[in-house]
């Protein structure tokens, strides 16, 4: 393909808040918009979301889901929520009931699809990664690994953060900032499983259990999440694990602790009373098969092993005080925190500090250059905050520059 070289706008990065923006700016009417994109082609990363059939948005979302430097509210204000948006690409959405928005379809690929085939007439440079960025003669210019120099009015930077580096994002990109002055957080992963005891994981990895999950400082309650709660070879994982990463100060793992609760829903006594029935009506039974009334055999075992308790004792030889210690680790089964799995995370928190952009996502000291999505030191539970934040950042910003671009060919301030 051989290549323009001027733009109105450059998006670089055809993730989910690059195609997000490359979309608006279509839709304001720009019709010389290019991606640049790392990878052989555009949007991977959405292709693999929510196990492959994108978790995109959430309801409600509000500013409070989000933490980090930046304030997100007029972005989120400004794009509204997400089902219109994509409803406005001809996509459909439904919700399930714990507020988790997907395409109808239940497929990621529809998302996509529903992105490139509305701006069908952007340019996708694919396979060139971005790696110089500069202005100069109020032109930005673009230089990729590969020697191609591009040349815009704009740019969107839509580069992602710095985890998944299967799928482009290694937080490299982020070293184009240095030369422009523009302020970072250091990166750290969030969103994926946390490790701990190989030899309590290797009795219990395949196995999946409801749940809550807390995570404890030195003791001290610091987040609790109740959910599907996974066993792996190495790591304690699911949804709601990942959910407490960001409360981890990885300086100091030794502190931490994972307390899983198998019974949140129960109060000590419910759980004593279940014991006791356990007992009664299954006097043959040794201590683990008296538990699978209750739980799954392999978690039995660890947790009585736990208790300095043999699983093939005979139920009945179980002391009063045995029984109660039983109950309460039922609620308290704890595991240490070693690290976390950082090659598995889904996100990273970290990015442009909120204090380098205005509202609208426009880097305060070099107009023309905006930043969003994962690049913005913004970050959110699971549930499709993340990919919300992207399609909100990315509508913002190419709304804003696409509105200023307007302003400044209706006041004569620019030729075209
Ligand atoms: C497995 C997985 C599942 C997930 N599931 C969900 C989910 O269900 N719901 C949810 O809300 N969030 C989910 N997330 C998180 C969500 O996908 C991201 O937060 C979101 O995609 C970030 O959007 P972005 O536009 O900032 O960056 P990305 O979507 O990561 O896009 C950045 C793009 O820039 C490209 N790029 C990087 N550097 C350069 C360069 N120098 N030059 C050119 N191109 C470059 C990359 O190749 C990439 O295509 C998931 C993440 C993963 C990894």
């Amino acid at each position: 393909m051989k290549t323009q070289n001027f733009y109105d706008l450059i998006v670089i990065g055809g993730g989910a808040s690059g195609l997000a923006a490359a979309v608006t700016a279509h839709a304001m009417g720009v019709r010389n918009i290019a991606v640049l994109e790392r990878l052989s082609r555009v949007g991977k990363k959405i292709l693999a979301t929510g196990n492959g059939r994108c978790n995109l948005s959430h309801a409600p979302v509000t500013s409070a889901d989000y933490a980090g430097s930046y304030d997100t509210s007029h972005a989120l204000q400004t794009f509204g929520d997400a089902e219109r948006f994509f409803e406005n690409l001809g996509l459909y959405c439904r919700t399930d009931e714990q507020g988790r928005i997907y395409p109808y379809s239940m497929t990621a690929n529809a998302v996509l699809d529903a992105l490139r085939l509305y701006a069908g007439e952007m340019t996708e440079i694919c396979d060139q990664r971005a790696v110089m960025l500069y202005s100069k003669n109020q032109l930005w210019h673009v230089v990729t690994e590969k020697n191609l120099h591009l040349t815009a009015k704009k740019i969107i930077f839509s580069a992602g953060g710095a985890a998944a580096p299967q799928f482009g994002t290694d937080g490299s990109a982020w070293r184009m900032f240095a030369d422009l002055e523009i302020p970072l957080v250091g990166s750290r992963v969030i969103l994926c499983p946390i490790r701990s005891d190989p030899g309590m994981l290797q009795k219990l990895k395949g196995i999946r259990v409801k749940g809550s999950v807390t995570l404890l400082d030195r003791g001290k309650i610091m987040q609790s999440e109740t959910g599907e709660i996974q066993f792996t070879e190495q790591a304690v994982s699911g949804i709601c694990v990942f959910n407490l990463v960001s409360r981890i100060d990885r300086r100091k793992f030794a502190d931490y602790q994972l307390q899983i609760n198998l019974f949140p829903e129960l109060d000590v006594s419910e759980i004593l009373s279940r014991l006791y029935t356990c007992q009664a009506v299954r006097p043959e039974a040794d201590c683990e098969n008296m538990l699978s009334g209750l739980i799954r055999k392999a978690i039995a075992r660890v947790l009585l092993q736990q208790n300095q308790i043999d699983p093939g004792m005979s139920c009945l030889a179980l002391s009063d005080q045995q029984i109660r210690r039983i109950a309460r680790s039922l609620q308290d089964f704890r595991f240490p925190v070693l690290g976390t799995v950082n090659s598995q995370a889904q996100a990273s928190a970290g990015g442009v500090h909120g204090s380098a952009l205005d509202e609208n996502l426009q880097v305060k000291s070099h107009p023309g250059l905006y930043i969003t999505g994962e690049a913005v030191d913004v970050y959110a539970p699971c549930g499709g905050y993340q990919l919300h934040w992207a399609w909100a950042s990315g509508y913002t910003a190419a709304k804003d520059c696409m509105e200023r671009q307007k302003i400044m060919r209706d006041t004569g301030e620019i030729y075209d």
